[in-house]
């Protein structure tokens, strides 16, 4: 998959098309003429993901446009037309944290969805009952899959969010749905939330199924835990649900193989999941600047990099040194 910023306000502000922003102090590097991606760098980036060919090839899996707040770019439609010349997979991810439905964020996000765009969210417990619950009626209208990301700081609060879901399903003719979340409900609720970490977690779940899935409606669920960031903007090693485990990275790009590119909104290119907070120091191009050739030649010098680090970091946990930063430039959780 390709995860590409669009956008970089978070609209947390006014909720519909901030032109200031006092509430996410980062921003405040922005100009508020580069927040939005432009539809001619879609195009520049459209044109040398077909280029190259490990891009298409990730491209044809899906690109997934994000942010900040994918939604509050006033091009967005375009952008996504744009992407859809590469890919017909292309989808959204919104936090459907929305005014009403006159706001021009949902007015796009209606266009997009009859374009075949899937528009997934992120669960907000505190924008449910204002919004996202009205919202997500209004998209299951309008499509037949959604992903929800659900990330959660504790058990109670993972237990808590499956519950909003679950309610809201038990309106909905989606018994399939209904049953799945009952099954995550039962599992989370029969745990000892003191006294479990992160292994016993996994092992509890490990055979329930990500996705509900029928012709009709397929809902997926994404767990996942939230993480404490410090002042300099660097993750902790910990995950907040699970405090007393470093949370690891399996690194796939170390071993040679690519399975996610995230690009940023200056198209510099990460080979995972990564939004910036990982600090992650190997290039791997930048597909507004680069030529294909110079990101294909980044991307094969970095990898060396990334293997060589993450052996570090292993041998920093044998001994007894996890946390340490490796020259390399790796964050220490990356395995
Ligand atoms: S080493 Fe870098 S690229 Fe690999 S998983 Fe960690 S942050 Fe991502």
């Amino acid at each position: 998959m390709l995860s590409i910023f669009v956008e970089t306000s978070c609209n947390r502000y006014n909720r519909d098309e901030c032109v200031s922003c006092h509430v996410y102090e980062p921003l405040m590097e922005h100009p508020v003429s580069q927040w939005h991606l432009t539809v001619e760098q879609a195009v520049s980036m459209a044109e040398k993901i077909k280029n190259v060919e490990v891009l298409n090839a990730l491209a044809q899996q899906e690109i997934n446009l994000t942010g900040g707040e994918a939604s509050q770019n006033p091009e967005i439609v375009e952008i996504c037309k744009v992407f859809q010349t590469v890919t017909p997979h292309v989808c959204l991810h919104t936090n459907l944290d929305i005014l009403s439905d006159t706001s021009k964020r949902w007015l796009r996000l209606v266009e997009l969805m009859k374009l075949g765009i899937r528009v997934d969210i992120t669960l907000y417990p505190t924008a449910w009952e204002s919004s996202q619950k009205y919202f997500m009626g209004e998209m299951l209208k309008l499509q037949s899959k959604l992903i929800v990301n659900v990330v959660y700081e504790s058990l109670t609060d993972l237990q808590s969010q499956i519950g909003l879901l679950l309610n809201f399903f038990k309106d909905t003719a989606y018994t399939h749905v209904t049953e799945l979340l009952q099954t995550y409900a039962d599992k989370i609720a029969s745990l000892n939330k003191d006294h479990c970490d992160e292994k016993l977690f996994t092992q509890h779940l490990g055979d329930t199924e990500a996705f509900a899935q029928k012709p009709e409606f397929t809902l997926g669920l994404s767990l996942l835990p939230a993480f404490k960031i410090d002042d300099n903007g660097h993750r902790s090693m910990a995950s907040m649900p699970f405090p007393k485990d470093p949370y690891f990275i399996g690194c796939p790009a170390a071993r040679g193989s690519i399975d996610i590119m995230t690009i940023q909104q200056n198209g510099e290119m990460t080979p995972c999941c990564d939004v910036g907070n990982l600090k992650c120091q190997p290039k791997f191009g930048n597909v507004l600047m680069d030529t294909p050739e110079e990101i294909m030649a980044k991307m094969e010098g970095s990898m060396k990099v990334l293997a060589s680090g993450i052996q570090k970091n292993h041998e920093n946990l044998k001994t007894g040194k996890a946390g340490h930063l490796v020259e390399e430039g790796i964050p220490p959780y990356c395995h």
